[in-house]
C-alpha cells in the first residue's frame, strides 16, 4: 500500500464528512500487511497535523494506539495517563493491567485486539477531554476504526462511547446495549479506572456480563 492510497482514503473521509457520511470503504478488502503500513501512516500524518495533539500542552508522547491491524475487536478508551504518556503505549498503567485481565478473561491476548484511544496525547491533570479536544482528534481515531475494520468495537467509559455512538447519552444508561458505528456492533461498558474506582461485586458484573455479549457476538 503506498501513500498515495492513505491519501484517497482521506480524501474519501473528507468528501464523505462533507456529503454527511462518515465511511470510507478502505478496511475490508486489505491484509495485515497493508493494514499496518495504512496505520503507520496515518500515525505520522497524525503526529505532524493533529489540531489537538500538535497543540496540547504537557504531553511527553502522543499514544497512537497498538495491538493486531486485522483484530476482529478493537477497543477504545477516552485518553493516555501518565504511565501511558511516558511510554507512548496505551493502556499500560493500572487501568491497562485490569483490561489486560478483562482481555484474557474472554479467552483472548492483548496482542489479538486492537487498542486506542479518542485523544492520542495526555490531556492536562489527566482531566477529561473536552469536546472541542475530541473533535480536533476524533477523526484520527474513525481513520483507524475504518483501516482495521473490527467486528466488534468496545468503548470504555463515556467520552469513547457518547463519541463513536454520537450521543450526549452518559455510560451509565448505554453500557450493556449495542449500538452501532459504521455498521460495526458497538458495546459500552465501563472504563476499566472506574471499575478500578469502584471495585464492587455489581459493577464487575456489568462490565463482565458487557464482555459475555462481546464474546457471543463474535462466535456468531
Ligand atoms: N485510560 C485510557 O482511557 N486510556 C489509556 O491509554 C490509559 C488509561
Amino acid at each position: 500500500m503506498d501513500s498515495m492510497d492513505y491519501k484517497t482514503a482521506q480524501l474519501h473521509l473528507e468528501t464523505s464528512k462533507l456529503m454527511g457520511v462518515d465511511f470510507i470503504p478502505i478496511g475490508a478488502t486489505h491484509t495485515n500487511q497493508d493494514k499496518q503500513s495504512l496505520l503507520d501512516e496515518l500515525h505520522v500524518d497524525h503526529d505532524a497535523s493533529c489540531p489537538h495533539c500538535t497543540n496540547a500542552t504537557g504531553h511527553t508522547n502522543t499514544v497512537f494506539g497498538n495491538g493486531n491491524p486485522d483484530a476482529a475487536l478493537m477497543f477504545i478508551g477516552e485518553a493516555p495517563g501518565m504511565e501511558e504518556d511516558l511510554q507512548g503505549v496505551p493502556f499500560v498503567g493500572a487501568a491497562g493491567k485490569k483490561l489486560e485481565q478483562i482481555i484474557e478473561a474472554m479467552g483472548l491476548r492483548r496482542t489479538d485486539v486492537y487498542i486506542a484511544n479518542t485523544l492520542k496525547s495526555r490531556p492536562p491533570d489527566n482531566r477529561t477531554p473536552t469536546p472541542d479536544e475530541v473533535a480536533a482528534c476524533g477523526p484520527y481515531l474513525k481513520l483507524q476504526v475504518e483501516i482495521i475494520s473490527p467486528s466488534v468495537i468496545v468503548t470504555l467509559g463515556s467520552p469513547a462511547s457518547k463519541y463513536i455512538l454520537d450521543t450526549t447519552v452518559g455510560i451509565t444508561r448505554l453500557r450493556g446495549t449495542w449500538g452501532t458505528y459504521n455498521g460495526i456492533p458497538v458495546m459500552p461498558t465501563f472504563h476499566p479506572a472506574y471499575l478500578l474506582r469502584n471495585y464492587t461485586n455489581e459493577t464487575r458484573s456489568q462490565v463482565w456480563s458487557d464482555m459475555k455479549q462481546v464474546i457471543e457476538n463474535m462466535s456468531l
